[in-house]
Order: structure tokens, then sequence, then C-alpha cells
């Protein structure tokens, strides 16, 4: 495997964290790898010509981007990074866990609750 596909594997698997939490890698079904690698990959290719990369939700940049706490008990702060072309790993996180919720009282009138358009 090249460099640059084990680059893309692990953004691959960075978001599938967020959209399946809890659900490890190798359980995902063959068509959600290949969107979440699909996925990836936008991410991956996405170069800003001029415009500046700014996260749809919260406004953040490459050059001031959100400060998450370290996932999975490390008591360690690192930064957000893009899981789309604009839109960054905190707000994926928090737009994930309210369609989890939304899922579970079945509140269909929520926007975040319906799948992607
Ligand atoms: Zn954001
Ligand atoms: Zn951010």
């Amino acid at each position: 495997m090249g460099h640059e596909e084990e680059e893309l594997l692990n953004r691959a698997k960075e978001i599938a964290k967020i959209e399946f939490p809890g659900s490890h890698w190798s359980y995902l079904s063959l068509r959600d790898k290949e969107e979440m690698l699909e996925r990836a990959k936008k991410v991956y290719s996405y170069k800003p010509a001029e415009e500046k990369r700014v996260c749809r939700v919260c406004g953040c940049t490459d050059t001031n981007a959100c400060i998450v706490e370290g996932g999975e008990g490390e008591d360690i702060i690192s930064t957000c990074y893009w899981v789309e072309a604009d839109l960054c790993s905190a707000c994926a996180e928090k737009e994930a866990f309210r369609r989890a919720e939304c899922a579970e009282i079945e509140q269909a009138s929520c926007r975040m609750h319906s799948p992607n358009p």
C-alpha cells in the first residue's frame, strides 16, 4: 500500500469514527467503507484555489482551528481537522451526535434526522 493510500485509509477511518460512533472499521459494510473512502478522497484532494477554507458551521479555518479534547480517555487537547471540504471534525461530531439523538426520539421534524438530501 502506498503512502497516499494509507493516509486516505486513515482519514476514512477518522470520518467513520464520527459517522458510526462505536462501530469498528472492520465491522462496517463494504458500501459504508467505500463511502468513507470517497469522502476522505474529497477532503484529501481539496485544494482551495484562492479562497480560504472555512467550516460552514463554526467558521473555523486552517489557521484558526477548533480546540477539541482528545478522545477515548486521553487527556490531550488537539485541533479539529477537515471531514468534508467545508466541515470540520468538531462540528461533524456534533452533527452526528444530534442525528443519533433525533433517531432515538424519532423526531422526524428535525432536519438533522433526515438522511442526506
Ligand atoms: Zn466547524
Ligand atoms: Zn473546527
